[in-house]
């Protein structure tokens, strides 16, 4: 069995295999795709002491950085199931069954996709999903967010203060964010709000984004606004489907951990993007890891 098994690669996963291994005991980990979420992102610019790098170029690093030191790297798997025990049965979807006496859980979030045409072909150019990321990007220029909940909102009012104007874009006949938040927004002069709006299209000129189309669900009409940039923010789906009934989840499915991250079972240890850590963040994720890995430590020497 392993000692620490990590399931996930991305920025936590890769964090907390190089910290359990450097402690000398048995580590794997496995991973539907190394790199995680980094693998889908053009420019990382807020990560400390790296000023400008590439999401794969990223990726790339955190991998070979995983195996520079003795982890058992098990890429393009699948986890189904888990069964805690006095050892922690793993199940894959391939049939195979891994066993391990602590597990870390990393397996992070997707972004919900509006799914209209132009979201995908504009993605990284001017469809945008994270405005801690890449609202910088868009300084002086004008930008739409679809979503008027909290996280659309915030979004919203985060990027007033950096682009040029903010068109917000809700389906619902009103805000449903909180008053407070919904209060602030409607206080900014460079931000307008359309509720009762179903975005249709985003627009562009081949290159990159150059508008969205929205219809007035009130009255049927088609409207046109001229953009650079669009942020998507209708909602982060944690990736812990197979975790349902076995370590407890938040209403949004993210997992319950303490400031040890540790789950509501002993030995299942989580981090990053996949937990209910605020603000999902490679920097975050990737101290939440190493975090994650210190605790899977402690707990062995223990048991
Ligand atoms: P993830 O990166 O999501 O990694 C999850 C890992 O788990 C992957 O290896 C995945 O394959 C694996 N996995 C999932 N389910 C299973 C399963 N069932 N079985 C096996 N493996 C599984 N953050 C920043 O700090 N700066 C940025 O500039 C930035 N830009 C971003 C741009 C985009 C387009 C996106 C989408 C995100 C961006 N983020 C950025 C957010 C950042 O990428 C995430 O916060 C971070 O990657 C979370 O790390 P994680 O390890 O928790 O999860």
């Amino acid at each position: 069995a392993f000692d620490v098994l990590v399931v996930g690669g991305g920025p936590a996963g890769a964090a907390a295999a190089v910290y359990a291994a450097r402690k000398g005991i048995r580590t794997g980990l496995l991973a539907e795709r190394l790199g995680g979420q980094t693998m889908d992102t053009m420019g990382i610019e807020n990560y400390p002491s790296v000023l400008e790098t590439q999401g794969p170029k990223f990726a790339a690093a955190l991998e070979a950085q995983v195996r520079s030191v003795d982890v058992d790297v098990m890429p393009h798997q699948r986890v189904a199931a888990v069964e805690p025990g006095n050892t922690i049965a793993v199940k894959l979807e391939n049939g195979a069954t891994l066993r391990a006496k602590s597990l870390i859980v990393a397996t992070g979030a997707r972004w919900r996709k509006v799914n209209v045409p132009g979201e995908a072909e504009y993605a990284n150019k001017g469809v945008a999903y994270c405005p801690h990321c890449d609202g910088p990007l868009f300084k002086g220029k004008d930008v739409a967010v679809i979503g008027g909940g909290n996280s659309g909102v915030e979004a919203a009012i985060d990027l007033a203060g950096v682009v040029h104007h903010v068109t917000l874009i809700e389906f619902a006949d009103q805000l449903k964010a909180d008053a407070v938040l919904v209060k602030k927004l409607q206080s900014l002069p460079n931000v307008t709000i359309h509720v009762n709006a179903q975005t249709t299209e985003i627009t562009g000129d081949g290159q990159k984004v150059n508008g969205l189309v929205y219809t007035d669900r009130a009255s049927g009409e088609s409207h046109r606004v001229a953009l650079s940039g669009v942020f998507v923010q209708i909602g982060l789906v944690p990736n812990t489907e197979f975790l349902k009934g076995t370590v407890e989840l938040s209403r949004y499915g993210e997992i319950m951990i303490d400031e040890r991250c540790a789950t509501s079972v002993p030995g299942i240890f989580a981090a990053g993007d996949a937990t209910t850590v605020p603000y999902k963040q490679i920097v975050i994720a990737a101290g939440e890891g190493a975090k994650a890995a210190l605790s899977a430590f402690d707990h062995l020497i223990r048991h």
